[in-house]
This record gives C-alpha cells, structure tokens and sequence, in this order.
C-alpha cells in the first residue's frame, strides 16, 4: 500500500525558498540529477542511541537554515510509543522540519524495511533538496542509513550482522555526505544511557506501554504493530503487562513482587547492548572507508552523571558546545561551502 506522507507546514527559517513542490517537481529534480555528476549535499548525524543525535540536529539546522531533518531511526518512523522511542518533543523541534518521524502506522505498513525506507526517504531528500533546503538524516538504525546512502543496495546482503567481511560494505555513496559522529566512551555512556531509562520512566513510559498493551494483543503474539513491537520497553513488560494486566490492574502500584524491577532492570541492558552495537555497526562503516567525523561527547556525560546537574544546567551547555556543537559546526561550514 501506498503511505502518504505530510508536508511540514512550518519552515524553519524565514529565507527559505517557497516550497511550491509538485510531484511534476520531484521527477524533475530526480532528472536533473542523473546528468549531474555533482552529487547531492547531506549531512548525515550518526550515533550510538542517547548520545545527542537530535540536539546536534537541531543546533546545526537553525543555524545553516533552510535545513530539514529526514529521521533514520527505525522505531521512530512509526506513530505512537513516543516516550519509549525517545522521539524528539515537538517544541525541542524548534520548527525545523522533520520528516519520517512517527509517520507509519504500524498496524498498515507492519514493518518498515530499510528498502522501503531508501525508497522512500530518497523522495523526500529529492523534495527537500529542489526546495533549495539542506537535507539532515538523523538516527541510529544503521541498516537504514546504509540502505539509503549507499549507490547500489542489495536487500538480501546484511552487511552489519553475521560474517561479512568490510569488502563487502560499500563505500559508494549516491549523495555529497558530510558524516558527523557523536560518540562516548562506552562506560560513560552505559551509566548515562541506565539513567535515561529511569528520566523516561518519570517522564510516563510505563503509562504509555500499559495503555500500547491494553487490548487483548497481550496473549497473541500477533503480528499487529509488529514494526513497533520490537522497541525496547515493548518485549521487557509484555512479561510484566502479562501477569499484571494494564486494565485490571489500574491504578495500583506498579510495584509488584519484583516484576516491574525486573522489567527496569532487562531494559537498561538491552539498550547498553544496542548501543555497543550500533557503535560496533558505525566501526565497521568507518573501516570500509566511510569518512566518519568523531565528536567525542564523553566530557559531557560525565557532567550530567555528576550529582545535582541537569540537562537545563549551563555547565552542560557549554561542554556541549566546546566539545560537539563548535566542532560541527565548523565542519559543516567547511562542506557547504566547498
Ligand atoms: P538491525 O537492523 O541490525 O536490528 P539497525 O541498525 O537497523 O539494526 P537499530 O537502530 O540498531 O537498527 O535497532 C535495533 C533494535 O534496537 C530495534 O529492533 C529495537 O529493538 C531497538 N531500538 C532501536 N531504536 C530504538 C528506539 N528508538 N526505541 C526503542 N528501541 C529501539
């Protein structure tokens, strides 16, 4: 089936070009770019998840604006789980565009392949770029930001998991990326990354996931939602959810015999283990000759892991600045302007 997608209506800045994009337009772009040899300008932010992606994404598009923010995190394509996903709030957006972000609806599309996402999300850079914006793909799944950049792309090779040697990770690209990687030292990371967990779990990820579980999928193990079902949250308390059903249960302390510690507990590892692996996915893009620009955030965390600070602190900031924000930022300049 076809997915229609919504058109930002809010632009970020107010020298953009008028986005008067038919799809007429698109082809014509998509024309003119086969008989240029001057490929197309992205920048690409990559990451382990919960190192920053989204408020460099941020900082960097209102200042090179007109930019727009194409998301490459595959749970976040889906609408709903916004907490659980860690989707960016819509005020953080400070109305930079964004598309692929909780735009598919599970129960439709099921689960989106990173074929169809390159498909896809090459329409949308095609728009953004005839509207004389700057394109950003932002998120961590790796298979999609693969999918999407590389010239030729075999659905059938996986070239991050199992024993493919780095000769088969393409380094042709079909875009002018100019990659910026947020990093940590891994120890820092985990400890920050077992904190968020619990900021999201403040935040209403357990009322969010009761409410996703609230239905009789819970003893089906369907294939309904089935692209969101994977989210870190959804598998660690359909155990909890099973034996304490949200309906019946409402209300009551979510406390109940270690089950819901237990949940807490299985989730701050997986996603240390999905950091390590993406960090490992990201290594082996570099090795197979990807131009991947580090920015070490590790000062950064050690400074909201101290006691007392939060992410409002000023402290924080201007670590964040001195270390990943400048450095971009010059980078960035550098490569638009080339
Ligand atoms: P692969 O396709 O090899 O699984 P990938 O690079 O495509 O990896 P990742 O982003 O690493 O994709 O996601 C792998 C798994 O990590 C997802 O299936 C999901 O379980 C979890 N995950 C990733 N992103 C999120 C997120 N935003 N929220 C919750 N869970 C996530």
């Amino acid at each position: 089936s076809k997915r229609r997608r919504r058109r930002p209506i809010l632009a970020a800045c107010t020298t953009a070009a008028p986005a008067t994009v038919s799809s007429s337009g698109v082809q014509q772009h998509n024309h003119h770019h086969r008989h240029q040899r001057k490929k197309d300008k992205m920048i690409v932010i990559m990451g382990a998840t919960g190192t920053g992606k989204s408020r460099l994404s941020i900082d960097l598009a209102t200042r090179f604006c007109p930019c727009e923010i194409v998301n490459s995190d595959k749970m976040q394509v889906y609408k709903g789980l916004d907490i659980t996903t860690n989707k960016i709030a819509f005020h953080d957006r400070r109305e930079v565009p964004h598309h692929f972000l909780g735009e598919f609806d599970t129960d439709e599309v099921g689960e989106l392949s990173p074929s169809e996402f390159r498909e896809q999300a090459e329409l949308t850079i095609s728009d953004i770029i005839s509207r004389k914006r700057t394109p950003f793909l932002v998120g961590g799944s790796n298979s999609f930001v693969y999918s999407l950049l590389v010239e030729e792309y075999d659905p059938d090779s996986d070239v991050f998991n199992g024993l493919v040697n780095s000769n088969s990770v393409s380094s042709e690209l079909r875009y002018d990326c100019c990659f910026l990687w947020v990093d940590s030292s891994l120890p820092v990371l985990y400890e920050y990354l077992d904190k968020r967990v619990d900021v999201m779990l403040d935040l209403g990820m357990f009322r969010e996931l009761a409410e996703f579980f609230d239905s009789d999928e819970l003893d089906r193990d369907s294939e309904i939602r089935a692209g969101l079902r994977k989210a870190i949250g959804v598998p660690e308390f359909q155990k909890y959810f099973k034996k304490y059903p949200p309906g019946k249960y409402k209300g009551l302390d979510r406390v109940r015999g270690g089950a819901y510690e237990e949940a807490v507990r299985e989730i701050k590892e997986n996603t240390r283990q999905l950091a390590k692996r993406q960090i490992g996915k990201i290594m082996r893009l570099r090795r197979a000759g990807w131009d991947l620009r580090r920015l070490d955030a590790t000062a950064m965390f050690r400074l909201l892991l101290m006691d007392g600070s939060d992410e409002d602190d000023s402290d924080w900031r201007s670590v964040w600045e001195r270390h990943v924000l400048e450095p971009s930022v010059n980078i960035v300049k550098r490569f638009l302007e080339e």
